[in-house]
């Protein structure tokens, strides 16, 4: 016999903790079920860092309060508990290849001495922990080490089944179980989809840096000629939460980490860099669903969004579907309409105000240049930009940061001018195609 729940919500990550908790809170009768045998097992990469109040995320400006040790989200009211570290940083630097000139987003002296926070970096495992307790508290059942396989609209809700044997009804279901969504698919949901890019990273936590203003995030590719050489290796570099001399970085792979870190022009950084341990992710990327809802499926987070959500989109798609959930069940509305205000709230600050061609733009964009070219553009543009690092504002504010200074790239640089004016999302995604070749089809 199924057991019957007001809602069953299938992955233990950022947003399904965030939905469980809410809902049972909320006094539903909530199920969790979690592929892994504890949520805050984090093995997948993540650079766990949130945009603070600076900038807005999804039209929400976070921040932490060291005392109640909370993130709060004032636009859509809620706080989340969180008892891990935290560091903050300052401003984000596009560092050129000869490891010197910098194009700097957000002003980092001002910021480090006072003016703001830029951003943050948390634990993610404490903020994993922190949501199961709260959901613990409020009386959630947690399904652990669960295979979700199977998802079906039955009257009176949806069914979910698991490898395990487990059988389970939900008025509703959340899918919260990531960017390569098995709900997504089983559901057909994907299938209106427009799918980019499948592509795996690898992040590396090191220690032993040494470079100065150290408290940012800074990027840029470094280069290898040697003859069958790696050519142009991208790296993107961030303080650690774990311990003050360690970093989060990211070049993609064992050869390349080797090269970046001892034969670039960015190895007087690691004289004595140390590898602390590893994450990796793959990621299959689409674009947005006209709706995150499907035969009483609701879905949140990664698992209906391009690329990433981040934890910001997580909590707060999370949180905000758990609401929906109690407010159909009161309202009697067990259905589309009930959940409405989800629906409408996800589509005018997701899909309506996000163009993943933005973000896509920004992946590539430097990428269409050489390495000679990048170095004089790092040279050329001394002023600092606008602060954000939202990946689908930061295109924008970079190209409108190198507009003042075109008149002077075109007489000195014509040929590099003519790329930047030509430069458009369609090339963008272009130069995507083949890793959509590659891709997995199996994912329709
Ligand atoms: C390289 C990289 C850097 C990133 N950097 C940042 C950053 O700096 N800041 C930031 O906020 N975000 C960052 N992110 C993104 C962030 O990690 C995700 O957006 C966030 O974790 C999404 O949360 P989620 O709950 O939607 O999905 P997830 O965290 O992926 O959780 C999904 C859960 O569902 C479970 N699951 C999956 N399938 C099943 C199944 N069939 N049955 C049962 N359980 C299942 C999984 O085990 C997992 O626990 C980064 C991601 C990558 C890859």
């Amino acid at each position: 016999m199924a057991k019957k729940y007001d809602l069953v919500i299938v992955g233990g990550g950022t947003s399904g903790l965030e939905a469980a908790k809410t809902a049972a809170g909320n006094g539903l009768r909530v199920a969790l079920l979690e592929r892994k045998s504890r949520s805050d097992k984090v093995q997948r990469s993540c650079a766990q860092m949130f945009l603070m109040n600076m900038d807005s995320f999804y039209n929400e400006r976070m921040h932490f309060s060291r005392e109640k040790k909370k993130w709060i989200f004032p636009a859509n009211n809620f706080s989340v508990n969180y008892k891990g570290g935290y560091r903050e940083f300052y401003a984000c630097h596009f560092i050129a290849p000869n490891s010197e000139d910098r194009i700097e987003i957000g002003d980092y002296e001002a910021n480090s001495s006072g003016a703001g926070v830029a951003a943050a970096v948390f634990d993610k495992t404490a903020l994993l922990q922190g949501l199961f307790e709260e959901g613990i508290a409020a009386g959630v059942d947690y399904y652990m080490e669960r295979n979700v396989t199977y998802v079906r609209r039955v009257s009176g809700g949806v069914e979910v089944k698991t490898a395990e044997g487990d059988r389970l009804v939900g008025t509703f279901c959340i899918a919260a179980d990531g960017i390569n969504s098995r709900l997504a698919r089983l559901t057909g949901l994907n299938r209106d989809r427009v799918f980019l890019f499948t592509a795996s990273s690898i992040s590396y936590y090191v220690t032993g840096v040494e470079f100065d203003r150290s408290e940012m995030i800074c990027m840029g590719n470094a280069y290898d000629h040697s003859p069958g050489g790696l050519g142009s290796v991208h790296f993107c570099m961030l303080p650690s939460v774990y311990r003050e001399d360690e970093y989060w970085l990211y070049v993609n792979g064992d050869e390349r980490l080797d090269f970046f870190t001892k034969k670039s022009n960015f190895s007087r950084w690691f004289k004595n860099v140390e590898v602390t341990h590893k994450r990796c992710a793959v990621i299959g990327a689409w674009g947005p669903p006209k709706e995150p809802f499907m035969d009483n499926i609701i879905f949140v987070g990664d698992s209906c969004w391009f690329a990433e959500a981040e934890n910001t989109g997580a909590l707060l798609s999370g949180h905000r579907a758990a609401n929906a959930v109690c407010e159909a069940l009161h309202t009697g509305k067990p259905n589309r309409d009930g959940v409405k205000n989800y629906i409408s709230w996800w589509k005018r600050n997701w899909s309506e105000t996000h163009d993943y061609r933005d973000f896509l733009c920004y992946a590539v964009f430097f990428r269409i240049f050489s390495e000679d070219e990048l170095n004089y553009l790092h040279k050329t543009i001394t002023q600092k930009l606008f602060w954000s690092i939202n990946p689908f504002n930061l295109y924008g504010h970079i190209t409108r940061g190198i507009k003042p200074y075109m008149d002077k790239i075109k007489k000195e640089r014509p040929s590099l001018a003519e790329k930047l004016e030509n430069f458009t999302p369609a090339q963008a995604t272009a130069m995507m195609k083949p890793a959509t070749r590659i891709g997995f089809p199996a994912y329709r």
